[in-house]
């Protein structure tokens, strides 16, 4: 039997001497390279006693080495499983403690803080890697062999797991196959038309989705090359657009560089494409992007769980503040949130979405897993949005964040869309707080333009004429920024500890 991902991603390799990576440094990793030093993780991993099926977690700086580890991870057939620079030791004791991993690999300078949660939670192997590419796995690697038989891994064997952000209760672990990955990069690399020439500027992290299997995944589908930026960096990636065709970020990347004065449609030229993804990119953000560059960004959907769901077309009208059709080969519907009932087009409703990108279920989690599923298969995303009569997709939020105001159901979206559209407003998160009268109080938290001077009354006033009684909200509260983590989510959850007492 054949590994199933990796042999795709052999399949379309292009010369041994082509690109694959090019660092910040200026160190070039070829393709050749990368087969060499992802056997040589591999036997690394069998070295350290990794066996098919095993986890491997790990806490680490970006680096080329992050990848040879994950596809060294895929070539020994064992689940990759990335987590969150950001994580504390507490929150690692957690993830060790549930996943069990065979081997843990975690910062150097982390170690003497990490190791023994690690201990703690029998964690038979533990090891470092350094974004400088040093370390004791970093060592490993240089004393091992360059050659290596990978392990049979069929479509519907684990290759990864990823933690969700979890910004409600326990993060859980989805367990993602060698197909999901598979078909994700095949299509996504057809459907963005990425081919061997293209140079992708990836200033994201590798240990979520979007860095790692939507940027990584569809580079190595195509054969293509990427330059590697430890973080956003405006002023590097301005400079990059001569040389590079495609980006892919966060709506935070782009509110940036709309901020920086070298963003021009000269500057912009040889750049081909522009993705957003991971959280809602402002309407506004897309229009003035296109005004500056004339490129209209393309938008997609999608999440740990399932790998991306939706896409704004290539060729044809990419619609700000929708996140385009189904991709090829995955079907999404709206449903009653409660009865699971279908929903006729351009009514809001839950998303669900089946397809050969959506996981097998929740590690350890069995209960959980079966939750989220419909019984035909449909995984029920959290997410509340509609299809419009063209068949674009639009997202509202999340349903943990429908706010249920006097017993009427106000979609957040619908009146961050109208504050939003106030002169002097950047942005505006609205959230529901414990009301005694109302259950919950619709509360707007909005950021404005320094310059810019609007009162509570003011925004009341002009919403008032714009939306039902109900939807207005109680109280709007100004602030310098909104809370944000490092994918460009909003942390409404944050605000909503912020602001739990104010009707109090
Ligand atoms: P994650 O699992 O961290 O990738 O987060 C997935 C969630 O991010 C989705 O369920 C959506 O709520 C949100 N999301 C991703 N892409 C978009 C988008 N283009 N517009 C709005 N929300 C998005």
């Amino acid at each position: 039997m054949a590994n199933h991902l990796f042999d795709f991603f052999r399949a379309r390799l292009p010369g041994a001497g082509r690109t694959f990576i090019e660092t910040a440094d200026g160190r070039r990793i070829t393709y050749g390279d990368l087969l060499a030093r992802s056997a040589r993780m591999a036997n690394a991993l069998v070295a350290l006693g990794v066996k098919p099926g095993d986890r491997v977690a790990v806490q680490a700086e970006k680096s080329p080495a992050f990848l040879d580890l994950y596809l060294g991870c895929v070539r020994a057939g064992a689940a990759f499983l990335p987590l969150n620079t950001a994580y504390t030791p507490a929150e690692i004791e957690y993830f060790l403690g549930d996943a069990e991993p065979a081997l843990f690999v975690c910062d150097p300078a982390k170690r003497a803080a990490l190791e023994p949660v690690a201990r703690a939670r029998r964690v038979p192997a533990v090891e470092t890697l350094g974004a400088d590419e040093t370390g004791t796995l970093a060592d490993k690697c240089a004393a091992a062999a360059t050659a290596f038989a990978d392990v049979a891994r069929a479509a519907g064997d684990i290759a990864a797991i990823l933690y969700t952000s979890g910004t409600t209760g326990r993060s859980k672990g989805a367990m993602l196959t060698h197909e999901n990955l598979r078909s994700n990069a095949d299509t996504l690399t057809d459907y963005w038309r990425f081919g061997r020439d293209d140079v992708l500027i990836h200033a994201l992290p590798v240990y979520h989705t979007h860095g790692l299997f939507v940027a990584t995944n569809v580079i190595l589908a195509a054969g293509a090359s990427m330059i590697f930026l430890p973080k956003l960096d405006p002023d590097q990636i301005l400079k990059l657009f001569a040389r590079a065709t495609s980006m892919m970020g966060v709506p935070t990347f782009y509110t940036r560089l709309l901020q920086h004065p070298g963003l021009t449609k000269e500057a912009a030229k040889g750049m081909r494409l522009f993705v957003s993804g991971s959280a809602p990119l402002l309407a506004e953000t897309h229009r003035e992007w296109q005004a500056r560059t004339g490129h209209a960004i393309l938008e997609r959907y999608g999440m740990t769980e399932t790998g991306m769901n939706t896409s704004n077309p290539y060729d044809g009208d990419r619609i700000a503040g929708t996140v385009g059709f189904p991709l090829p080969g995955v079907e999404i519907r709206v449903a009653d949130p409660e009865s699971g009932k279908l929903l006729p087009p351009e009514t809001i409703g839950m998303l669900e979405v089946k397809g050969p990108n959506v996981f097998v279920g929740y590690w350890r989690m069995p209960e959980k897993t079966k939750a989220e599923f419909r019984p035909d298969g449909f995984f029920i995303t959290g997410d509340l949005g509609k299809i419009d009569a063209r068949g674009y997709v639009h997202i509202v939020g999340r349903g943990k964040d429908l706010i249920i105001s006097g017993g009427f159901n106000v979609y957040p979206k619908e009146v961050e869309s109208e504050i939003d559209a106030l002169p002097g407003v950047v942005e505006s998160a609205v959230i529901g707080v414990p009301h005694a009268d109302f259950g919950e109080g619709v509360t707007a938290v909005v950021v404005m333009q320094k310059a810019a001077k609007l009162s509570e009354a003011e925004v009341l006033a002009a919403l008032g004429q714009r939306l039902a009684k109900f939807k207005l909200p109680k109280r709007v509260i100004f602030v310098a920024d909104l809370p944000r983590n490092t994918m460009g989510k909003v942390q409404k959850n944050v605000l909503r500890d912020q602001y739990g007492k104010l009707y109090q």
